[in-house]
């Protein structure tokens, strides 16, 4: 069902107002990492929309690596981005790691996300399949192509063909950055697949030096959009204080992207 083969043209998934996703015109998703209060999700969404950017990420449930981390806020932060984007008119993506938050999910946000840790948990995407509303779904962390691609089939084959893919860097030798970034993963999955591809340079890379070169390569190479994590104050971020930019930060990068010609 995601087969390039069985269905030539573009899927394209339409989000709040104007914005569309896979209709040629890259869109930028950005947001801090966790969700962590009203007046931080509003600091970002006014940031974000005097930018115009028109599509903001959160995570309400974090799946973090040790236990005793922040672990999100859960179905209260899922309500916090829904009355953040009726404020402010953004669509929003977060992410949700069990099946029975679907329901809610499609009453609050407006893209639900499938983490890399979840990229092949089945019963998600099957429930994933069954909701309302697209799907983001992210490359696992060690996921094939191949893998991703079929994780995706399970959205379709259960219901759902409003899925957009997310390159988000695999594991590899090399420790200069968090993961490393598969830029040959978006002309593949683009060639393969009739799904939007985006690239979160962020949880690839790990690195904000460098988020402006990869976002540019990511649409140079035919993204559909990108990813960038924002934080009023990183520092003191509940989850990725390291690679979170503030906001003047985000204006540079996005300045950048606009400046770059790659962004229409
Ligand atoms: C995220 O985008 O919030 C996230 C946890 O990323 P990933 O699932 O790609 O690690
Ligand atoms: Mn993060």
């Amino acid at each position: 069902l995601v087969s390039r083969k069985q269905h030539k043209s573009n899927t394209i998934i339409p989000l709040k107002g104007n914005t569309v996703v896979g209709n040629g015109s890259p869109i930028m998703v950005a947001g801090p990492c966790s969700v962590e209060s009203m007046e931080q999700l509003r600091t970002v969404a006014a940031a974000l929309k005097a930018a115009g950017v028109t599509v903001m990420r959160g995570g309400a449930f974090k799946p973090r690596t040790s236990p005793y981390d922040f672990q999100g806020l859960g179905i209260d932060g899922l309500r916090m981005l829904k009355e953040v984007g009726d404020e402010f008119g953004l669509s929003i993506i977060s992410e949700i790691v069990h099946p029975a938050h679907m329901e809610i999910a499609a009453e609050t946000i407006d893209v639900i996300q499938i983490g890399a840790r979840n990229m092949q948990n089945f019963e998600l995407l099957k429930a994933a399949g069954e909701a309302k509303i697209p799907v983001l779904l992210k490359r696992g962390l060690a996921a094939t192509l191949d893998e991703f691609i079929h994780a995706a089939e399970y959205i379709l084959y259960h219901g759902n063909s409003q899925v957009m893919l997310i390159e988000r860097g695999i594991r590899t030798y090399e420790t200069s950055t968090r993961n490393t970034l598969d830029i040959s993963a978006v002309p593949l999955l683009k060639q393969e697949t009739h799904l939007p591809v985006l690239v979160d340079v962020t949880h690839s890379t790990g690195r904000k030096d460098i988020f402006l070169p990869c976002a540019k390569a990511a649409l140079a190479a035919g993204a559909d959009g990108i990813m960038v994590e924002v934080h009023p104050d990183p520092q003191t971020a509940l989850s990725d204080a390291n690679q979170q930019l503030d906001i003047p930060q985000f204006n540079d990068f996005w300045n950048g992207l606009l400046g770059s010609g790659l962004f229409t």
